[in-house]
């Protein structure tokens, strides 16, 4: 089991790298990417510091996949940050895409899906269908998500990937404990975002290094 998108209190989240890394062993995760929020301000700060626990992820049996979330950032910005995040020894880049509950700048979506640096996308809202070909060219992934809100579109995410051909994660996009799926939870939200049992299948259990050594 993976999970790419996840947040600690380095940005708004609740949990220590550390203690989130460790839940997710619990639970049963091979591979898990932390996340947190990040701008200009604190990128490379972010990357530094999560790094510094990737000896704790080894003795938890877990991969830590050190990234980075490009949070609000304006869309023109985006590909040198990327980079940036990247250059700095990041091993995954999220965007957060233009979900429909927060006001994320028109562009975001295809700024992300033209950007060699950018792993996922994350919570696309109604992302267009030819920034999804984009994506699905470059081997990058759109995310289905749990989290309340940004999970509205889900829908419309697989019915676009669906048509492009693009990969697609599942992720929690957790910021408390609570929010950690089991493996029935990420069954249960591949599947009621309308992918079928061999679509979930792919997406649940997908190799991960097929998205980062795209
Ligand atoms: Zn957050
Ligand atoms: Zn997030």
């Amino acid at each position: 089991m993976y999970d790419l998108h996840t947040h600690t209190i380095l940005s708004d989240g609740e949990l220590l790298p550390t203690e989130l890394v460790r839940r997710a062993a619990v639970l049963g995760y091979d591979t898990l990417a932390i996340t947190d929020h990040a701008d200009a301000s604190n990128l490379a700060g972010l990357v530094e510091s999560v790094a510094g626990v990737r000896d704790s992820a080894e003795c938890y049996g877990v991969e830590l996949l050190v990234g980075v979330e490009l949070t609000h950032v304006p869309p023109s910005l985006i590909p040198a940050l990327a980079r940036d995040a990247k250059r700095r020894g990041a091993d995954i880049v999220v965007v957060h895409g233009e979900t429909v509950v927060e006001p994320v700048a028109p562009g975001t979506n295809h700024a992300a899906c033209t950007c060699e640096y950018v792993d996922v996308l994350a919570h696309p809202g109604f992302i267009e269908v030819e920034d999804a070909r984009i994506a699905a060219e470059r081997g990058m992934a759109l995310e289905i998500t749990s989290r309340g809100g940004h999970n509205r579109t889900n829908g419309h995410v697989v019915r676009v990937a669906r048509e492009a051909g693009c990969l697609l994660t599942v992720d929690s996009d957790t910021h408390a404990p609570s929010d950690l799926m089991s493996k029935e939870a990420r069954r249960a939200v591949a599947l009621g975002a309308g992918l079928t049992e061999a679509e979930s299948r792919k997406a649940l259990f997908l190799d991960i290094n097929r998205i980062l050594q795209k």
